[in-house]
């Protein structure tokens, strides 16, 4: 398929948008701003055998490049709008390129989002979308909110990903219970899902809010460093999925996964006399909600230990480490 066939294809498959004055097609695409918000703008990019393997099922892909990134606007309470796909691949097969799409528009589709432009290049495949959306003026969720007292919450589960990539060609077992586990903590890993209705409903809630990409204990540090306070953890409450507690019995093995990353929830914090909200918020969201720690004067991240006291967490993923 050629370049400009390609985008032919694309363009007739995209949603329309009241918003988009004009969308795939010109030089650039025009959109109405909307009065009373911010624009909230996010970019995030796969490099195929860094962030995906090179014969990853294309249509997982496509999906996890739209997750990625509507978790950055989850994390700050944003609804997603718009979003432009700079495609850089060695070919256009169609082979791959249709699964692609179809697993990129489907959850763009699901969140009402509009492809409104992109760009297409040959070269080793890279694939970056950024995402364009909105947030009433001033209650963005930031990571420099959280005050001394504040409760941390996460949501979900924690370790599901880390536990599909440690478990990733060891031989699957015939037992039906845990050959399923296994299969869920697959999908976790390849198919996240991102918590975008929880975290709208956390504006004017939380007091600080962040996606859990690169591991737990990194992803609350960037929110303890930005607010100038330390983040107390006890790793005994951090959430475990029924899949993670039914494919990893050893409780170390599962506390050590559940600080791994890749699991697209909101860590966030909560001042603590809105403590109350959070059944109503997880009622709302249909996720569990949990208190896993508070923050306090100070800096860093810590883990509380049996025995009381308090140990510098491990750092998360640093490409560049
Ligand atoms: P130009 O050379 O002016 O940049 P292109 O040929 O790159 O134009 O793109 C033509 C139109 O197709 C533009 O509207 C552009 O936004 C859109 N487009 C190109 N590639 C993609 C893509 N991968 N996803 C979405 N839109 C794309
Ligand atoms: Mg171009």
């Amino acid at each position: 398929m050629g370049e400009f066939d390609f985008i032919a294809r694309l363009a007739g498959r995209v949603r329309a948008r009241s918003d988009v004055v004009l969308g795939i097609g010109d030089d650039a695409a025009l959109l109405a701003p909307e009065a009373g918000c911010e624009q909230v703008v996010a970019v995030d990019t796969l490099v195929a055998g860094v962030h995906f393997p090179l014969d990853a099922d294309p249509s997982d892909v496509g999906h996890k490049l739209a997750a990625v990134n509507l978790s950055d606007l989850a994390a700050m309470g944003a609804e997603p709008r718009h979003a432009l796909l700079a495609l850089t691949l060695p070919s256009l097969d169609p082979g791959w390129v249709e699964p692609l799409l179809d697993g990129l528009l489907a959850l763009l589709g699901r969140h009402e989002v509009a492809l409104v432009g992109g760009d297409t290049t040959r070269g080793p495949a890279t694939l970056t979308l950024t995402l364009i959306g909105s947030v009433p003026a001033g209650l963005a969720l930031r990571r420099g909110g959280a005050r001394a007292g504040d409760l941390v919450c996460v949501s979900g589960g924690l370790g599901d990903a880390a536990a599909a990539l440690s478990l990733r060609g060891s031989p699957r077992p015939e037992d039906g219970e845990i050959r399923l586990a296994r299969e869920r903590l697959d999908q976790r890993l390849a198919r996240p899902t991102p918590r975008l209705s929880l975290g709208q409903a956390l504006r004017g809630v939380a007091s600080a809010c962040i996606d859990v990409s690169d591991g737990l204990y990194a992803d609350l540090g960037h929110i303890a460093r930005a607010s100038g306070l330390a983040a107390v953890v006890d790793p005994a409450r951090l959430p475990a999925s029924r899949a993670l507690m039914t494919a990893i019995a050893d409780p170390g093995l599962r506390q050590r996964l559940q600080a791994g990353g890749d699991d697209y929830e909101l860590c966030f914090t909560l001042p603590r006399d809105r403590e109350p909200a959070l059944a109503d918020l997880a009622q709302a969201a249909h996720l569990p909600l949990t208190v896993i720690g508070e923050m306090g004067p100070g800096e860093g991240v810590h883990r509380l230990e049996p025995d009381g006291s308090l140990r510098p967490a491990g750092a998360g993923w640093d490409h560049f480490a």
